[in-house]
């Protein structure tokens, strides 16, 4: 905050979009002024309490969290990752079918779980998760340091790609596409249409 009415930027929302923005200009050693119509920061990242429950406005879950996550790496570049409390998302997600449903944990124990209930799919459930991380570390690299070798990109395999290719380059049990195809609302479009590297990350 500074006395003087002088400002190098001025950003227009407090949402997630617009303090970032400030805190990395703030980290230039720009002088920052934030407007905000509500009363509240946050924008959609904001929960309210009624009748009894909390409910998230919009976010209720961060990816790329993990020691290499891209997110990760912001909020520690960002010096707010020591005042968040990071609670881990158990289960991931669950898919229900007729006959049966699965309710997929995080990270490594997601991977061993889906290995036991598709024994005959481990190398292809295996090349999913290497490619999943080589596309994000990638991602990730390119992101920060803005170096990458592209002959060595390995992202680059799924430029023209579908998550739905890069499904049936893994999986032959339609089970495990709807199990990994499911976040589909999330990314906004079907996976036939959704870029890979974009459902990857
Ligand atoms: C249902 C739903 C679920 C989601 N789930 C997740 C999730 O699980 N994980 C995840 O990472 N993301 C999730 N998202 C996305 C994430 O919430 C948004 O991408 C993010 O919060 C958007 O931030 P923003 O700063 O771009 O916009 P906003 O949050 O919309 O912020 C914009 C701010 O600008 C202010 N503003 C607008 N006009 C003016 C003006 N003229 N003057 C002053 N202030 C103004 C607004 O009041 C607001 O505070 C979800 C989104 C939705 C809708």
């Amino acid at each position: 905050m500074s006395n003087s009415n002088q400002y190098d930027a001025i950003v227009i929302g407090a949402g997630l979009g617009g303090l970032s923005t400030a805190l990395h200009l703030a980290k230039k050693s720009m002088n920052v002024l934030v407007l905000e119509k509500q009363p509240k920061v946050g924008g959609y990242a904001q929960n309210y309490h009624r009748a009894g429950f909390d409910f998230d406005v919009s976010l209720h879950v961060l990816s790329a969290m993990n020691e290499t996550g891209g997110l990760r790496h912001l909020f520690e570049y960002m010096q707010v990752l020591d005042k968040l409390e990071v609670t881990e998302y158990a289960p991931m997600w669950t898919s229900v079918f007729p006959d049966a449903t699965y309710r997929l944990p995080p990270r490594e124990a997601g991977h061993e779980y889906l290995k036991m209930l598709f024994p005959h799919e481990s190398a292809g459930i295996d090349r999913y998760v290497s490619s999943i991380r080589a596309i994000i570390e990638a991602n990730t690299r390119l992101y920060w340091s803005g170096e990458v070798d592209i002959n060595n990109f390995f992202p680059e395999r799924y430029f023209k790609k579908t998550y739905h290719q890069l499904l049936k380059d893994c999986f032959t049990d339609k089970r495990l596409f709807g199990i990994m195809g499911q976040l589909w609302q999330s990314t906004g479009l079907p996976n036939e249409k959704c870029a890979a590297n974009w459902a990857a990350e």
